[in-house]
């Protein structure tokens, strides 16, 4: 069976929105309701999105894997990773940086990504080989100028060195969103070293940043590996050009 993804992920994103927005900022928004697949807590914004996505998702009959129930292996060709709020300490806070990130599989091979970023309504594409979108247009990463550079950069103390070797750090709190501002070239690099990401906060925006132009590594510079897994964890590098790469590898090395 063949799937129109795109209309797919738009509905549901949009549906999740409808269900969500009203509680953006509020204490109801981050009532602590259960526990998640990998053992963090489950927000009420977490579970009424994610029922909207399981919802939505049960009549395809596609597996799905999702930051809060984990996986459902419905014996499908195609995996749905999908995070359905990314950065929900942001939207009960109501800080307005968050977004729905949704990934398709078909075997271990990725076919498609969407993030969409709610507030200012940005819905970012990618199809492997074809490109990255921003609103239906295509998107790319910039070009750094040196000196100039501006990284998310997640650490708990770790790797400090890379903070003095770029001029802006800008810690957002939602990683889909990060990885979709590398590649419309509003970031120079997107850096987690925590050991803390899970494939749902990224498989989309790792694909929509490989395919805006993007380089995206694990911590010794291979290339980053997606496992289709509710509680993997990994480290994560992702950036516009070699020359940062090789900066940030540098001080990775310098402290073991
Ligand atoms: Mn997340
Ligand atoms: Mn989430």
């Amino acid at each position: 069976m063949e799937f129109e993804w795109n209309a797919i992920a738009r509905d549901i994103a949009l549906d999740v929105e409808k269900a969500i927005l009203p509680l953006f900022g509020t204490r109801k928004a981050g009532e602590v309701i259960g526990e998640n697949a990998s053992g963090d807590t489950t927000d009420y914004v977490d579970r009424v999105s994610e029922d909207i996505v399981l919802s939505r998702l049960e009549p395809l009959g596609v597996n799905v894997i999702s930051e809060e129930i984990g996986t459902i292996d419905r014996g499908s060709d195609y995996t749905v990773l999908v995070d359905p709020v990314d950065g929900s300490y942001n939207f009960t806070a109501g800080i307005p940086v968050f977004a729905f990130s949704f990934a398709v599989f078909r075997g271990d091979k990725p076919v498609y990504g969407a993030i969409y970023e709610f507030l200012p309504k940005n819905f970012y594409e990618a199809i492997p080989g074809e490109g990255a979108f921003l609103n239906g247009r295509r998107i790319h990463v910039r070009k750094p100028e040196r000196g100039k550079e501006a990284l998310s950069f997640y650490t708990r103390g770790r790797y400090t060195g890379i903070i003095q070797r770029v001029k802006r750090v800008r810690v957002l709190g939602a990683i889909a969103v990060e990885l979709s501002y590398l590649a419309r070239g509003s970031l120079d690099g997107v850096i987690d070293v925590r050991n803390y990401v899970r494939p749902t906060d990224i498989a989309a925006g790792v694909l929509i940043a490989r395919e805006s132009g993007a380089i995206v590594t694990d911590e010794r510079g291979g290339d980053l590996e997606v496992h289709l897994s509710a509680t993997d964890r990994t480290n994560l590098i992702a950036v516009n050009d070699e020359y940062l790469l090789k900066i940030i590898l540098e001080e990775l090395e310098n402290e073991p």
